[in-house]
């Protein structure tokens, strides 16, 4: 397998950036495509992958208003885990974890997966109580966690303090092979893999309006002009109500800003993830030696793509809590996203009112980790109108009241 370094990576994005490959191309005048994806984050990147490779559809063409990747999918944690509570998010989350495991080699694009574990802590009686049993459903899903004590906690991460003033380390929901991977290469591995299939990735192409007739998609009103489609996936995530309402219906999604911020470098001194649900704030590594770290979401409906001073308190203020000796490194960098929430924090990937409209979206605080299930999914349900691993995630749940309620997993984690 060819590898790439972190700056054949870097090259490959300002190739795509200045449109030196067949990703800036425009569309071709008169051409239908069997499919168009909206957004070029990981989700819709994914979704025309598998299209083509699993289900042959070629002539597909993913629009992005902005640049690969620059939504949420280049902005997040990169967090990868699938220890849902719900079978229907085991099912779809560990697809995805598996699928990460042997990315690089199937794109041959090196994304870096690193499944260095994960760590949920449970700091209150009420979270013991919540990891067990989801460690238990786990165990009955085929998804391999486990609840550790607070010794094996401070074994894997000598850097945590387990005796903290507030809230004591009790504990921890273990993912042993949950992990990170560079986010934008997931979004450039997939583009290129799509670009080589014959598809069209056109960035710097905003659509303004969905045309449709007789209650059938036709084809997308855009910057450069109007592409007609045999079938449309729509997968914008925090855009997804301005784009159901060109389509003539209504989401149940909100859109939230998220942000997350990394430290200046500092020498390697944590080799897992540990997420701290409770006082509220997660933290990894990098590669290059930066602390990751996230916070929460606004508590108002918003678009906008950057962070709050008060998150920023609140988030530092908790972490210091856990491990006291991040309290003297300085801030590098801050930023935000707009996420895509839905009443009982799992996604939405299902047909719409519209026929051959299909939607994606309402991964929220935590969809990074599904792009590759999601993606397979996505495809599938496009392909052939049914996937099993996208049957409860359907906009009907929301009729017939048919939750699949992750807040628990999701609510405030990634
Ligand atoms: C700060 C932060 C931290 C996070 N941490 C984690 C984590 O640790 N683990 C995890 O699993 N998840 C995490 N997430 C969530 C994760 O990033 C998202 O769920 C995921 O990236 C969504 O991918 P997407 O492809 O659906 O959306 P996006 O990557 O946002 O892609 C959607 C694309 O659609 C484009 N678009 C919108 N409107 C239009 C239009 N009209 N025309 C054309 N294109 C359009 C946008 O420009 C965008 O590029 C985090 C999110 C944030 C913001």
């Amino acid at each position: 397998m060819k590898r790439y370094s972190v700056f054949a990576v870097a090259r490959e994005a300002l190739r795509y950036h200045q449109g030196w490959g067949r990703a800036w191309r425009s569309p071709e005048p008169q051409k239908k495509y069997e499919a168009i994806i909206i957004g070029a984050g990981g989700h819709g990147l994914a979704t025309a992958y598998y299209l083509g490779k699993n289900h042959g559809l070629k002539n597909v063409a993913i629009l992005e208003k902005g640049w690969l990747g620059g939504g949420n999918t280049g902005r997040n944690t990169t967090i990868i885990r699938s220890n849902y509570l719900q079978d229907a998010s085991a099912a779809i989350y560990e697809k995805a974890r598996s699928l990460y495991e042997t990315m690089s080699q199937d794109l041959n694009y090196n994304v870096m997966f690193s499944p260095r574990g994960v760590m949920m802590l449970a700091q209150t009686q009420h979270e013991i109580r919540g990891y067990k049993r989801t460690a238990h459903a786990n165990a009955l899903q085929g998804v391999s966690t486990e609840f550790i004590t607070p010794e094996r906690v401070k074994s894997l991460v000598p850097i945590i303090n387990i005796d903290g003033p507030r809230y004591p380390v009790l504990g921890a929901l273990w993912q042993p092979r949950g992990g990170t991977a560079r986010h934008d290469a997931v979004a450039w591995g997939y583009a290129r893999a799509c670009s080589e299939m014959g598809m069209d990735v056109i960035q710097q192409c905003e659509v303004t309006g969905i045309r449709r007739q007789n209650g059938q998609v036709q084809g997308v009103e855009t910057s450069k002009g109007l592409i007609e489609c045999e079938k449309l996936g729509i997968v914008v995530a925090g855009h997804t109500g301005v784009l159901a309402d060109m389509a003539g219906f209504r989401m149940p999604i909100e859109s939230v800003a998220l942000q997350a911020l990394v430290s200046e470098p500092i020498k390697p001194c944590m080799d897992v993830v540990v997420m701290a649900n409770t006082v509220h704030g997660y933290m990894s590594q990098s590669d290059k030696g930066e602390m990751v770290i996230g916070g929460g979401a606004d508590g108002f409906n918003n678009y906008t793509q950057r962070g709050s001073f008060h998150h920023v308190e609140e988030t530092v203020r908790a972490l210091i809590e856990t491990f006291p000796i991040i309290s003297r490194l300085k801030m590098l960098r801050w930023w935000g996203g707009i996420v895509d929430m839905t009443g009982d924090r799992s996604p939405i990937l299902s047909t719409t009112p519209v026929k051959n409209i299909f939607i994606n979206c309402g991964w929220g605080t935590g969809g990074f980790k599904a792009i590759p299930g999601s993606g397979w999914a996505m495809a599938e349900l496009m392909a052939t109108g049914h996937s099993s691993l996208t049957e409860e995630f359907g906009l009907n749940r929301f009729k017939e009241g048919k939750f699949i309620d992750e807040s628990v997993a999701a609510g405030v984690a990634h």
